[in-house]
């Protein structure tokens, strides 16, 4: 049966609504391009998440967004093509019951560090949110050369989040990276922040010697940086960014 998004409940809507505003705001910021996606865990419902039909993100309306289980199957597909990698969201949703939402991308500043096996970590203070090191998951480990390095099924889905671990990414080798988190805003602030970390990381690499954050300043500013204070600041800025016009801050202030 077709259900018009328009007949949801408005949590659920509202959810949706949230979830094109993440797509097009990765798709603005250049972490998702032509492929990549970004999903979120269903507001009322563990066992499910959504996810857009197989369309590039920075297409996407409310009517694309589809519910699926966590083996990856659409509730109702409505005839739509599905993107093959659906998997990985599926995958790190079982693995990680703390996992709010997922982003799986292939931004090009990230892809030298999963091809050389340079260590990924945090150089600058507003990329404290990606951990300490960013690992990388190897696909041949698990499934060989014959693999076209996607993760289209469950098994290879469960072994990258197996790599991915309880951290907050991974990056997939000579392919992408994905990103996890407790809600859709931080796993966009985390996916952008690590996109603009590997750029400056593989500048700084050129330049001579490397001063990462250390452990102790990962620690301090990783709560900082993603407390509502940051993160709304970042989420109203992309917003307008990407084309959703934001209200006065006086209207936004909470009670
Ligand atoms: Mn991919």
């Amino acid at each position: 049966v077709t259900q018009s998004r328009a007949d949801e409940g408005s949590d659920l809507r509202q959810a949706i609504q949230q979830l094109v505003v993440a797509n097009r705001i990765l798709a603005h910021e250049g972490v998702l391009d032509v492929f990549g996606h970004v999903s979120m865990r269903h507001p009322e419902r563990n066992d499910r998440y959504l996810l857009a039909c197989s369309r590039s993100p920075e297409l996407v309306t409310a009517d694309d967004i589809l519910e699926f289980d966590l083996e990856s199957n659409a509730l109702d597909d409505r005839g739509l093509t599905l993107y093959s990698e659906r998997p990985i969201h599926g995958c790190i949703y079982q693995a990680r019951a703390d996992v709010k939402a997922v982003c799986h991308n292939h931004a090009h500043s990230l892809l030298p560090f999963g091809i050389t096996g340079v260590p990924l970590k945090p150089v600058f203070h507003v990329a404290a949110a990606i951990g300490y090191e960013v690992p990388t998951w190897e696909i041949r480990d698990e499934f060989g050369d014959a693999t076209t390095l996607l993760v289209t099924d469950n098994d290879r889905g469960h072994s990258l989040a197996k790599a991915l671990g309880l951290g907050t990414t991974c990056l997939m080798r000579g392919h992408g990276s994905v990103a996890a988190a407790g809600d859709l805003r931080r796993v966009v602030y985390i996916a952008i922040t690590l996109m603009q970390n590997a750029a400056i990381l593989s500048e700084s690499l050129r330049m001579g010697a490397v001063n990462y954050l250390s452990p102790g300043e990962v620690e301090q500013l990783r709560q900082r940086v993603l407390a509502p204070r940051s993160l709304d600041r970042a989420w109203d800025y992309w917003c307008e960014r990407a084309g959703f016009p934001t209200r006065p801050a006086v209207e936004n202030q909470r009670s």
